[in-house]
């Protein structure tokens, strides 16, 4: 159960109450200030409410969307200033944005939020100190800086492979500080190669291509998952694209943004934009949700900002998620059975932040002996949520303990998601409940009933042998 520290507890409708006979100026300032008419949009109906897991963890209403619009529009009105409390609910939200697929009234829960978290960074006000500097040492120190991070993540592997794999064989791992012990067990499988020393910059189809299509590399799922962007460019050349993975490319900005580093998160948007105008693409390919529904609002981002909020809206409008541009190429048909029992997570972002949900089911259902079984609570999050499984260890917890649940009713021994950031938590669920369960992205599920070529693995950078395709017709195909 989520907790607050005594100074926290303040009553904040109380708060407000007390305040009303005497409104100061909105607490709110600066170009990042939640808008007048997406707050008042909210007509406090309450349909959100059983859809919002953080309202469903605490049955609070402070902790409910119509809640923290609630608290957002009082500050907005001089009603109430930036409070530890306010912090703690702002932060407590996953970000998920269930509210906004359940809102009758169209109300742009993910952008208020985003603003308002914002608010919460000029304000100054902080929340638990070591959470403040574990987030800023992600956000700020790393993630905007690729080259550091593939540093950091050659680091872990290395360590992954001696010091934990010894303190683990030897039980040393148990006498470590219990922070400890949960990074570790949240921290994923780093891979022996990065995307760079798995794919070209450019492929070409056989033929005259169809279309040029962007790749984005990823930050985080260029150092985890890079057999990610190697998948999704062979079953997008085997749909007759040419497909780029332009060099340079940064973080979107995301995490940044989704924090309320809103600032920070344009710089990072100006510099993607211009790395996919200089590439010429007709589509920017995403094979994250998280990112997919960042860059789709980069024309609200740069909004204000004349020189870019052109070039923003334009490169938004060709985001693709790669379940949504297979199905609107029209997908090949897969012929490789892969025998297994599946069921699919719908990641946050992709179905909340970007309205997706068939495409993927559509994709994976034409693959040969795959049998489906629909997950319950699909959409629910899992608790990933960016970084929110670090930041909100125990919070995150709980969430993951339902979508197990739920997981191991449908009795599947594969479990398909469109998000890394999904994938390593429903890993690190299975792998802490003793569960041998594959977690895998749809792209490779397809790539392997293609019989198209695994990514290269091992020092000789040999294809990797099939991991779910049976009778696969053999390595190197295309
Ligand atoms: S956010 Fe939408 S669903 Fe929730 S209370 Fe407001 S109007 Fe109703
Ligand atoms: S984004 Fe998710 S956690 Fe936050 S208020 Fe909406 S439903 Fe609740």
């Amino acid at each position: 159960m989520h907790t607050e520290s005594p100074s926290h507890s303040l009553d904040l409708v109380d708060q407000a109450r007390r305040r009303a006979s005497d409104p100061l100026p909105s607490a709110f300032q600066g170009v990042d200030i939640p808008r007048h008419g997406d707050i008042i949009n909210c007509m406090h109906c309450g349909l959100c409410l059983p859809h919002c897991p953080t309202y469903t963890l605490t049955g609070e209403e402070k902790h409910s969307p119509r809640g923290r619009i609630r608290l957002i529009k009082t500050i907005a009105e001089g009603g109430l200033e930036i409070t530890p409390g306010f912090v703690e609910s702002m932060h407590f939200c996953l970000l998920c944005r269930a509210c906004e697929t359940a809102c009758p009234a169209g109300v742009k829960y993910g952008e208020l939020a985003e603003a308002a978290r914002a608010q919460i960074e000029i304000s100054g006000v902080l929340r638990s100190r070591k959470r403040s500097i574990l987030r800023a040492l992600l956000l700020r120190g790393l993630l905007t800086r690729p080259r550091l991070l593939r540093v950091v993540a050659r680091l872990l592997w290395i360590n992954q492979w001696t010091f934990q794999a010894l303190a683990r064989r030897t039980g040393l791992m148990r006498l470590m500080p219990r922070r400890l012990r949960e990074l570790d067990a949240l921290a994923p499988r780093i891979p022996g190669r990065f995307t760079r020393a798995m794919v070209p910059e450019t492929v070409r189809p056989e033929g005259k291509p169809r279309c040029r299509v962007g790749l984005l590399q990823g930050c985080l799922a260029d150092v985890v998952y890079p057999e990610l962007n190697h998948d999704a460019m062979q079953v997008l050349r085997h749909h007759g694209c040419e497909v780029v993975m332009p060099r340079g490319q940064t973080c979107c900005g995301s995490l940044l943004g989704h924090n309320g580093e809103l600032e920070a998160a344009r710089r990072q948007a100006r510099r993607l934009i211009e790395v996919f105008e200089r590439a010429e693409v007709d589509w920017l390919v995403i094979t994250t949700a998280g990112c997919g529904s960042f860059i789709r609002e980069y024309g609200h981002l740069l909004s204000g900002d004349p020189d870019w909020a052109e070039r923003a809206r334009a490169l938004a409008q060709r985001v693709r998620d790669i379940s949504e541009i297979l199905v609107e190429l029209g997908p090949r048909v897969p012929t490789v059975p892969i025998h297994r029992r599946l069921t699919y997570h719908e990641a946050c972002h992709l179905r909340h932040g970007q309205g997706i949900a068939e495409p993927p089911r559509q994709l994976l259902a034409l693959i040969p002996g795959l049998e489906i079984v629909e997950l319950p609570e699909s959409s629910w999050c899992c608790g990933s949520a960016g970084i929110y499984n670090i930041t909100n260890t125990d919070d995150a917890e709980q969430l993951l303990e339902r979508k197990m649940k739920n997981i191991v009713s449908t009795g599947a021994d594969l479990i398909a998601t469109g998000n890394p950031g999904c994938m390593g938590q429903i890993q690190h669920g299975c792998r802490s409940r003793g569960l041998a369960l594959d977690v895998v992205h749809p792209i490779t599920l397809l790539r392997e009933s293609y019989g198209l070529p695994g990514p290269p693995s091992g020092l000789l950078g040999r294809p990797r042998r099939p991991l779910f395709a049976q009778g696969h017709g053999g390595l190197g195909a295309t």
